[in-house]
């Protein structure tokens, strides 16, 4: 029964993403967007979309269809997604649509549907909406009360920025002369990151600044092995760190003064050092695929953390129901719920730079004194209908290590190596992370476990 509810649901894990004409045809976003609106009642929306060259094309006909259904539009043309958030959230809106598929190849566009929150949707809600959608239910308004489509790009950058500048301290970041290199790799945050930067009394530099869907600088998902040009530029230009961010510029990855990429979950993790010093006490989120570093440092200030499902809208949910502050995510999200709890790269840099200024010392120096970890990934073949039974006899096996099981089965060990053992949602795969000290003793634990599971998945079979 799963499957047929799976084989008709539109929204993965971050909106409904897909090929440009191939499955994102116009002829879905149109009528999805007529869907939304009736879920959001026909009442005031906020749509936005990134660069991408199909983006202009879908953003129009989204507007058009919530119109078409009743909705006022407040159309506030390209922004990252965050803004769009945080303007939904700002101006009151019922609502809101991002035309954008974050950090994936150029041929493919989304729709991510905003409550009034700021907040993306959750299952629940995708599926009331996938329900209109199916049932081609949607309620089309009379002639005379067809909405408004309002121009206004560029209008809520002021309020954008300055919710952001209100966290940090700007006279103690511009007193130290920092000197930034900010890499939006032909996103959106290219009308964001920079200008929030030099606001802040940084020098900025720039490279891929220029919004092209074709993202002819680099990949979009900013990763060590596609900012190499930044890495560089970091260090021949004598910059204090070096910030890519992805396509719609929620997620932001560093590069320390060394020229060094540090991956999402260190500077995560220095985030969230700093803000246990000044919060002792306080929670944090993150999701179970995050470096156990994140608990020592938790540990180490008193802090609690709460563990969520992979999914950064998981982490925002859960925030706002543990009234948290701060969660982040390994791939660069970080989420700060005094400005807006979702994951925003502009903000992210902010805070990287005000903890640089507080701290008196070099991105590396800060890094090199927080808890760290060698990463291993691997994955095992397992037939979908038996990664259920095959995780239940995990859980069951490790249930003397109280293991964290929100999703997958997660497992701290006393020698401090890790493992995170999740059946895939989209392969026939059990994918392994494995986190330790050394890379060998994360690559053994990984390997005990990769035979274990092969071990359940024969008895299995054997079984049937
Ligand atoms: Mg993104």
């Amino acid at each position: 029964m799963a499957e047929i509810s799976d084989e008709r649901r539109l929204f993965g894990t971050n909106g409904v993403r897909g090929v440009v004409n191939k499955e994102l045809t116009l002829e879905l976003v149109l009528e999805l967007s007529q869907a939304i609106g009736t879920f959001f009642k026909g009442g005031k929306m906020v749509v936005g979309c990134d660069g991408r060259t199909s983006s202009p094309a879908l953003r129009n006909l989204a507007m058009g269809g919530l119109a078409s259904v009743g909705c006022k539009v407040h159309d506030i043309g390209q922004a990252p997604t965050p803004m769009i958030d945080f303007m939904t959230r700002a101006w009151k809106a019922e609502g809101g649509i991002a035309v954008t598929a974050s950090h994936n190849p150029p041929e493919y566009n989304g729709i991510k549907t905003i409550k009034s929150d700021g907040v993306e949707t959750d299952r629940e809600e995708e599926l009331q909406i996938e329900k209109i959608y199916f049932s081609r239910s949607w309620k089309r308004a009379e002639w005379n009360r067809v909405g408004d489509i309002v121009e206004e790009t560029g209008a809520g950058l002021r309020e954008y920025l300055d919710s952001i500048k209100k966290e940090v301290d700007i006279a103690r970041i511009r007193s130290r002369n920092l000197k930034v290199v900010v890499d939006p790799g032909n996103g959106v945050s290219a009308l964001t990151t920079p200008i929030l930067m030099s606001e802040l009394g940084c020098k900025v530099i720039t490279i891929n600044a220029n919004i092209d869907g074709r993202f002819p600088g680099r990949f979009s998902e900013p990763r060590p092995d596609t900012i190499g040009s930044l890495m560089s530029l970091v260090k021949s230009s004598d910059a204090d760190f070096g910030v890519a961010l992805d396509g719609d510029g929620d997620r932001a990855i560093f590069v320390d003064e060394t020229g060094e990429a540090q991956w999402g979950d260190r500077s995560f993790a220095l985030v969230a050092d700093d803000y246990f010093s000044t919060n002792p006490g306080h929670t944090i989120v993150t999701p179970v695929s995050c470096s156990r570093a994140i608990k020592e440092i938790a540990d180490s200030r008193n802090g609690k953390i709460v563990w969520t499902k992979v999914g950064s809208v998981d982490v925002s949910h859960r925030m706002i129901d543990v009234g948290a502050d701060l969660g982040g995510e390994e791939n660069g999200g970080i989420f700060y719920a005094p400005h807006i709890p979702v994951r925003d790269g502009s903000m992210a840099a902010a805070l990287i730079a005000n903890i640089i200024a507080k701290a008196g010392q070099s991105l590396s120096e800060l890094l090199s004194l927080l808890p760290s970890y060698q990463l291993y990934k691997e994955k095992v073949p397992c037939p979908n209908h038996l990664k259920q039974q095959v995780l239940a006899t995990l859980r069951e096996r490790t249930s003397k290590y109280n293991p964290e099981t929100i999703d997958g089965v997660k497992v701290m060990f006393e020698d401090g190596t890790s493992v995170l053992l999740r059946p895939s949602g989209t392969e026939p795969i059990f994918r392994i992370m494995a986190e330790g000290k050394s890379a060998d003793a994360a690559r053994n634990v990984a390997d005990e476990y990769k035979s274990i599971i092969a071990k359940i998945i024969k008895e299995k079979n054997t079984d049937a």
